[in-house]
Order: C-alpha cells, then structure tokens, then sequence
C-alpha cells in the first residue's frame, strides 16, 4: 500500500487491480469494484471510512500502539470508553446503510488476538504477542479492512475437526516449514472478506491434543495465490442488475458473504500469532463472541430506519395517529432498544485483561445477541403489518415507466392526497428490502446466525449465571440456615455490577 486510505473513495481505489479469483452466478468477476451486485457492499464498508472523517470522536480513537488517532475499527480498546463508543459508532453505521457494513468482525478478531497472543507467550515463551503487535501497527498506519474469518463448513456437527470424513472442512496446517505454514480448507459465510485487504483465520470449536493441526490463527493478505473465492447470493440480488433503483430497495447499500476456500495458502512465521497450541482455542473463541455478540447492537440503528420506515408508511397513508399504530411503533422502539440497553451495557461494565485490553461483560453481551436473534424478527413483522400487503404486491419500476399503465398505477395506488406516489413506493419498496429483500440478509438471517446461532448464547449464559449464588440468596431470604458469608463473596458478574470504579 503506498499511502494509507483516508477516505471511502482512496478505499475504493484500494479495491483495484487485485488479482483475487472470484466466482458469482458460475463467472469469473474481474473488478468486483464495478461489479452492480458488490458495489453496493463496497459503499457500505466506505461508510466507515467517510465517517471516520465526518465524526472523528465517535468513528476514531487515539492509539498509543502506533502514538495516534486510527479508525475506531483498528483500535484495540484501552479504557471502557472504547468499547462503550464502538457500539455507538455500529448504531450510527447501521442508520446510515441500513445494512452490514462488514468492518466489526475484524475489530473483534485484533481486540481477541491482543490478549490472547500475550497469554500464550505468558505460558510458552512464544512470540506471538510481538508478531501480533506488528500487524497491528502496519494495519493501523495503512488504515486497512481486516475480515474475521473463524466458521468452518464444519461438515457433520456430531464431530470434532479431526473426525470428520474430509479434513478440509475445518482450517488446517498441511505443511510446516522454517519459513512458516501452509493451510487448506475453507471458511464460510464470511462478511465482506472481498472487501477486505486482510483475513485473520481463526479457530471455530474448542480443540484436542487431535485437532492441534487445527489450531492455527494468523493473517492471510486478501490476494494471496491460492484462494478462491464464492460470492454469496442474496435475496433479489438480481434487482441490482435490472437498471432499476426504485426496486431494490436501497440502491446504494448492502452486506456481503462468500466462501473462501484455501488450498495450499502460505502464512510467514511473522504473521503467525497461535500455532498448535490447541488450549487456547476455547478462549479465544469466548473471548471473540463476547466482543462480537455486543457489537451485533449495529442492528439497532438498522432497527431504526425500520421504524422509521413504518411511521413514514404510516403517514403517507393516512393513519399516523391510529392508536394501535403508534402502539406498534412504540413496541418496535422498545425491543430496540433494549437490544441497544444490553450491549452497550456490556461494554461500560468491561474489565481489563493482562494484556492491558479490556474486554466487555460476557453475560450482557450473550443477553445481547440473544435479544438480536428475536426482536429483529418482531419488528420486521410489525413494519409488515404497518405495510399493508402492497409491500409484496407492487408493480415493477418498469410499469411505473410504461405510458399505458403509469397513469392508472398513479390513479389507483395513491394513499393520502399530498403524498406522491413513487415515495409510497419507494418507501414500501424499503420495508421490503429489510423485512425479506435483500437487507433481510444482515437484519434477519445474520441477526440469527453471525456470531453464533442463539443455543450458542444460551449455552454460556447457563454457565456464566452463577446460579449457586443465586439459590444462596433464595435461601438465606427464606430462613434457610447457610453460611451468611456466601451471599456477601461476589462471583464475577456480581464483582463488575457493584464494583464501586
Ligand atoms: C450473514 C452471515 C454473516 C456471517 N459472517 C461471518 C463472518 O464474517 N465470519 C465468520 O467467521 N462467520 C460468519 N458467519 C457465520 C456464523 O457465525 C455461523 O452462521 C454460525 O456460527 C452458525 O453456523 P452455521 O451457519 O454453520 O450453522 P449450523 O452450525 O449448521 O447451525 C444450524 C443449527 O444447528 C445447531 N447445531 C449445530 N451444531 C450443533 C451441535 N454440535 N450441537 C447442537 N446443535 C448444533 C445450531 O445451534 C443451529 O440451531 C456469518 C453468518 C451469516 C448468516
Ligand atoms: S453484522 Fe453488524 S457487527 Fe457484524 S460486521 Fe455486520 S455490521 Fe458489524
């Protein structure tokens, strides 16, 4: 990279002349940039760039790695501020695309990496920490896109990586030489990996002495030989490549995710920072979703433009001050925000690792991506009843064109008299986009799954709960006789909520 990028449009610029073999629709994409079906994705990542200069406070942060400010997506958190404005900036994107802006993950994977690097050294003598700190500050000065890329295809879910049939289907050393590693295998579903200039592998299961060839994390510059990569489509994709704006919904902005299959993909011992040592897979797994699941708090500002979106409809057709609508939109607000309440939660009751990183509350941050997985849901089927069914049984925008039937479509689809009739549309058309078009992607289906599928949440609530605590408490109320001293030692989440810092 010659100069670092300071803007969404040096970042496009970025994206040009590399050699990255990717297929979409059974064809070799050439420029992804000029791409109609990736652009929109490429202007969702920009975002994070503009903002970082339109709102240096909330979209940057002083790094004392590198002795300056850096966008907020490179920045390993110092102090619980850090964290606190990630979300902040995640609900800010969210409003302004209405989609996956695709940079959280990779923010994750460097705040993971920091402490966990620094604990394996601790008990090695490795130097992971170091080859960790250098990437960090050559991504902080160039202003890079790092994408996170830990699921597996994971072939049978019944068995670790080592038992499966093919051993592809997790990540995998498959060489060693003085130089550094070679891994095969494959990572699925991995938001905005082409837009990226560097992957980060990691881990994706808990690992065995068996699996240790599986325990491997490092970073993998985007166009390195021997990746292909398979372009993820998404619902009414096609849209984009119609010549129409009004149809798709958001014209300018969506989410991304492809497959990217690694044969035989070299990574230097200097970008190397885990490599066998299959223990601290478990942690870095925990760590990472417990940065992750809070950040999913980036629907919320999608939750906003929903709501949005059906108080608009609500007004263009004539119903704005229905009791059972306002209700609705109330109802619509609040599950968003107690989606907002539980993460940003979770980061202002962080704690700091030996690393010096902090790091957010786990069992906020779970209740979080809990929440995350229904509420989107609940709120796309009320801004669906808000709707009314012409969300889904609209005429193209090539009707709206033709002599013959724009006249009708005009006379016919009118809602209230002084609202034109393409804003009826458009904003229909938006509603669609989110609820089951091609936003639906990042508000729905990601909301569920990224970060892990909802049983994934429940299963670390269950053992973070501190249920012996808590039937202590029950008890000592009850006139049960217990020793008193146990209702007055905090376990660890009752440390973080009365500590008096
Ligand atoms: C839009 C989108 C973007 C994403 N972006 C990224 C990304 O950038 N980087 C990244 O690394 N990942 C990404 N992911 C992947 C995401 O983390 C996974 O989808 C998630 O972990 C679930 O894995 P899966 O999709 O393979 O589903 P599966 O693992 O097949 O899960 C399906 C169901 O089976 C259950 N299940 C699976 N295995 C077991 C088991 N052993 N025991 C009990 N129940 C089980 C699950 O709980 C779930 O209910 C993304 C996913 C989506 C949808
Ligand atoms: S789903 Fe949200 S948290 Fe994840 S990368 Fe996209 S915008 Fe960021």
């Amino acid at each position: 990279m010659d100069k670092p990028i300071q803007s969404g449009e040096d970042y496009r610029e970025s994206l040009r002349n590399r050699n990255i073999k990717l297929y979409l629709f059974g064809e070799l994409i050439k420029s992804p940039v000029n791409h109609p079906i990736i652009k929109p994705s490429i202007n969702a990542l920009a975002k994070t760039y503009d903002l970082a200069n339109e709102d240096e406070e909330l979209a940057t942060a002083y790094s004392s790695i590198i002795g300056k400010r850096v966008n907020r997506f490179l920045h390993v958190a110092e102090k619980p501020e850090d964290l606190v404005f990630q979300n902040k900036m995640q609900r800010r994107l969210g409003q302004l695309t209405g989609t996956c802006f695709q940079r959280c993950v990779g923010m994750d994977a460097l705040n993971t990496l920091h402490s966990i690097t620094f604990d394996i050294d601790k008990k090695y003598h490795t130097s992971y920490h170091q080859n960790f700190l250098g990437f960090l500050k050559m991504a902080q000065e160039n202003n890079v896109v790092i994408g996170g890329a830990m699921t597996d295809p994971k072939g049978d879910r019944s068995k670790k990586p080592h038992e499966q049939e093919d051993p592809d289907l997790y990540v995998h050393v498959v060489e060693r030489t003085d130089n550094g590693i070679y891994i095969k295998g494959a990572k699925a579903h991995q938001t905005g990996c082409i837009n990226s200039h560097w992957l980060i592998i990691m881990p994706n299961t808990s690992l065995s002495e068996e699996d240790k060839d599986y325990a491997i994390v490092g970073a993998i510059p985007v166009d390195a030989p021997n990746i292909t990569y398979i372009y993820g489509r998404q619902s009414n994709d096609l849209r984009h490549l119609e010549g129409s704006q009004i149809d798709t919904g958001n014209f300018s902005f969506s989410g991304q995710e492809a497959l990217i299959i690694f044969d035989r993909v070299f990574i230097p011992n200097n970008l190397i920072f885990l490599n066998g040592e299959y223990e601290f897979a478990a942690p870095l797994i925990d760590r990472f979703t417990n940065y992750h699941r809070r950040s999913y708090v980036c629907k919320t500002g999608l939750g906003d433009v929903l709501i949005g979106a059906a108080a608009t409809i609500a007004d263009y057709n004539g119903v704005p001050k229905v009791a059972h609508v306002k209700d609705k939109l109330v109802e619509m607000n609040c599950l968003n925000e107690t989606i907002y309440g539980t993460g940003i939660a979770s980061s202002y009751q962080s704690y700091q690792l030996d690393s010096g990183a902090w790091i957010c509350d786990e069992i906020l941050s779970n209740t979080c991506k809990q929440h995350v997985t229904r509420f989107p849901y609940e709120i796309c089927r009320l801004a669906q009843d808000i709707a009314g069914g012409l969300m889904v049984t609209l005429p193209s925008e090539k009707d709206f064109k033709n002599e013959e039937e724009s006249p009708l479509l005009h006379k016919y689809l009118k809602g209230r008299k002084d609202v034109l009739v393409e804003n009826r549309v458009r904003i229909l058309r938006l509603i669609e986009n989110m609820t089951l078009g091609r936003n639906a992607v990042a508000y729905l289906t990601e909301s569920m799954h990224g970060a892990g599928s909802p049983q994934a949440q429940r299963i670390v609530l269950f053992r973070k709960m501190e249920l012996e605590f808590k039937k202590k408490l029950s008890q000592n109320l009850a006139g049960i006789e217990i020793e008193k001293k146990t209702i007055n030692e905090f376990p660890q989440f009752y440390k973080r909520v009365f500590s008096k810092d």
